[in-house]
């Protein structure tokens, strides 16, 4: 039995006042949620959210880092500067990446095997355009993705990662993949990662994420192959992101 997985995104949101009011409010709450829960936040934030977060239920977490270890890369942060920093977690390949930093499947599967090298668990985003679902290559590039990483660092490196199913139509749009074709997509990628090593796949968490919300994740959590969601919008809200993880 997989244990479901709500992540919330925080993207290039928040102050630390702002944190401090999102942040007791969701602890307030967690108590009742039965799910694993983190926070994936703006760099500058992960010395408040350590501090706030420690020793409670919420693990958390960053957005992006560095495929290289240290060095001349002015801007850049490594995963061991994210280790220092407590974090469990690392959003790799967001669409967002993808389409606004040129982030290609090579470097995201050299950011994702970075993760992994420092003790960082991946959550690797794979999913595809409307124009790519409306030209039916919905599956051909969700599997481009996932074998980008497969062909580097291996099957066995996805028991230690997280896959978030994200179309990219879907994101911040406030459209959301109905429940049947979110699962088509999950079942599709566990199918696939199961050609190669059942066992990896039956334990691999697969989230959904795109405009999930209270009023729809629980239809979709309910799915047999959606393990959790990875929740941008609705994560900055309280209320919103608790019963989201309560529906978990
Ligand atoms: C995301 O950014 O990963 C996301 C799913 O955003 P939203 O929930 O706002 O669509």
């Amino acid at each position: 039995m997989r244990r479901k997985l709500v992540a919330g995104n925080w993207k290039m949101h928040g102050s630390l006042a702002e944190n401090e009011a999102l942040l007791a409010g969701v602890l307030a709450g967690i108590a009742s949620a039965k799910t694993d829960v983190a926070v994936c936040v703006p760099y500058p934030f992960l010395a408040q959210v350590q501090a706030k977060l420690s020793g409670s239920p919420i693990a958390w977490g960053a957005q992006n880092l560095s495929q290289h270890g240290k060095g001349a890369f002015t801007g850049e942060v490594s995963a061991a500067m994210l280790r220092d920093f407590g974090c469990k977690y690392v959003i790799v390949g967001h669409s967002e990446r993808r389409s606004l930093y040129g982030e290609t499947d090579e470097i995201v599967a050299a950011k994702f095997e970075a993760a992994q090298a420092a003790g960082l668990i991946p959550i690797l985003c794979v999913g595809e355009t409307l124009d790519e679902r409306e030209g039916g290559v919905t599956e051909k590039v969700v599997a481009r993705q996932l074998d980008a990483v497969i062909g580097r660092s291996g099957v066995g490196a996805l028991a230690d990662a997280v896959v978030a199913y994200e179309p990219v139509w879907a994101i911040g749009t406030g459209k959301t993949a109905t429940p049947q074709q979110a699962q088509e997509v999950h079942a599709f990628i566990r199918g696939k990662i199961a050609a190669l090593d059942p066992a990896v796949a039956q334990g691999l968490i697969i989230q959904y994420g795109g405009s999930m919300k209270a009023n729809n994740a629980a239809e979709l959590l309910a799915q047999p192959d959606i393990d959790g969601g990875l929740i941008g919008g609705a994560s900055l809200v309280a209320d919103e992101f608790l019963a989201i993880c309560r529906a978990a």
